[in-house]
């Protein structure tokens, strides 16, 4: 094993578990610098959702999904088994590091249920559930078993500016005590910026020219219905996948919220989009399902212009669009009211969206005779999931083809979720043992 200076720019889950596989194999510590632009997980707030100490992963809902169709690519580059193996090793460490892992069960259901066929197939798949209530216990236990092999960490640092070919990269520190701005130098590099890092991500790739793959387009709407209509399915899968698939479309619903289910407002690129996200308490129940239906669309030139494109023409006056035929907008998990333009009609939708339109609307149709809500529904327009671009990596070490010791994982690359970002980032850990 050839020693030399690591640099991890992102604490998330990606570059935690990569420093995790190499210090549990013996690499020295003190040779790995990991670089975060927010919070070690005793000063983290609750409000810093996507920064800090285990990255967005460290505030999620703490849900492993544990199959290699979910959560990004993985199989691509290393192979089906090689995949579930990397996966077993993430969740062992979140085991490793809960305060109570016989907490920590595994959702698995295994057949599809009859009612929902012929329209749609629902997607089985097993998820460990760690309990969000524990990710800053964890967070905690994890960072301070890291220190104690001697990793570096640099706090409320952004790194702004990467030279690969000089292998050297530039920071501001934002202590206000001790403002900071230096380059400094590394052997290797982890690029693990997350979803919070996707900008910088992008800039790289633009200046650098960097070589990538293509990506669909993801778009939709958020929809939202009283609970009690999907309870049959709930009761079989918490957070359902319900899919079709045609020619170069295939939909999905993604993202299912219950219980207490509040739309979130998005802004990206100074438009508005839409999520959701589900509040632990008995205070926030308010017995209503969210979920995303997206759809992937294969096949348009420049995915990513097109989908900013249609998401800003789907604004009345830089706000988002709802319609219902007979609710009102709900309110968001603060008592206020989301931040959206109900319309009476799907015109706009329908022009903006073209043929892609229907689909969303027979996938809403389609649930009903399912789900049987009749007018008791509603969406938000849009939902969009802006994927960052893929640079084209080394299959073997995922290290960027022109620049091998810089190296791509995470959400940051092809992830999309937690089981497949620390994947990655083990995998990486294992090229350099
Ligand atoms: C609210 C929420 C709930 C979620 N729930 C789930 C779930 O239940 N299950 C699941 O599988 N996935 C979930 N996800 C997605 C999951 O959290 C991410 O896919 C995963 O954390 C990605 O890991 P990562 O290491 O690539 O990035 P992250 O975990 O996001 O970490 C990236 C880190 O990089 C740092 N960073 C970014 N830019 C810079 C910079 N320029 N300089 C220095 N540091 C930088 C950030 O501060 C951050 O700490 C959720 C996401 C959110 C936002």
């Amino acid at each position: 094993m050839k020693e030399q200076k690591i640099v991890v720019i992102g604490a998330g889950v990606a570059g935690i578990n990569f420093a995790t596989k190499l210090v549990d194999n013996g690499y020295p510590g003190e040779l790995i610098t990991i670089i975060d632009k927010g919070n070690d997980p005793f000063n983290r707030q609750p409000e810093e959702v996507m920064t800090g100490m285990l990255g967005s992963g460290g505030w999620s809902d703490g849900k492993l999904t544990y199959h290699t169709a979910i959560g990004g690519v993985l199989s691509k580059y290393c192979g089906e088994d090689k995949a579930m193996e990397l996966m077993d090793q993430v969740i062992n460490n979140f085991r490793r590091f809960h305060p109570k892992p016989e907490e920590i069960f595994c959702s698995d259901p295994q057949a599809e249920p009859d009612f929902i066929k012929p329209y749609f197939g629902l997607r089985l798949f097993p998820v460990w559930h760690i309990g969000s209530n524990y990710l800053h216990e964890i967070a905690k236990t994890w960072y301070s078993y890291l220190v104690d092999k001697g990793v570096k960490f640099e706090w409320e640092t952004e790194v702004d500016k990467i030279e690969f070919a000089n292998n050297k990269l530039h920071y501001n520190r934002m202590w206000h005590f001790e403002p900071q701005s230096e380059w400094i130098n590394y052997d290797e590099l982890i690029f693990a910026v997350g979803k919070s890092g996707i900008d910088f991500g992008k800039r790289l790739a633009d200046d650098y020219q960097l070589p990538t793959e293509p990506k669909s387009v993801q778009i939709g709407v958020r929809f939202e219905a009283p609970q009690k209509y999907f309870q049959k399915l709930i009761d079989i899968s918490y957070d359902f996948k319900l899919y079709q698939k045609f020619n170069n479309v295939s939909l999905r619903s993604f993202c299912t919220n219950n219980n207490a289910a509040y739309v979130a407002v998005e802004k990206t690129y100074g438009d508005i989009s839409y999520n959701g996200h589900a509040k632990k308490g008995e205070e926030f129940r308010n017995d209503m399902t969210n979920f995303g239906i997206l759809m992937e669309i294969k096949g348009i030139e420049n995915p990513f212009e097109w989908s900013r494109e249609v998401v800003s023409k789907l604004q009345f006056r830089n706000i988002g669009l709802y319609y219902s035929p007979s609710r009102t907008p709900s309110q968001t998990s603060e008592g206020e009211n989301v931040n959206v333009v109900q319309i009476s009609n799907l015109n706009q939708f329908k022009e903006v969206m073209g043929e892609y339109a229907d689909y969303i609307i027979n996938f809403i149709d389609q649930m009903n005779k399912v789900f049987e809500f009749g007018n008791d529904w509603g969406m938000y327009i849009p939902e969009v999931k802006y994927l960052s671009p893929e640079p084209l990596v080394d299959y073997k070490n995922l290290a960027l083809t022109d620049y091998p010791n810089v190296h791509f994982v995470g959400d940051a690359l092809s992830a999309r979720g937690i089981t497949v970002s620390g994947a990655q980032g083990i995998y990486v850990a294992e090229s350099f043992l």
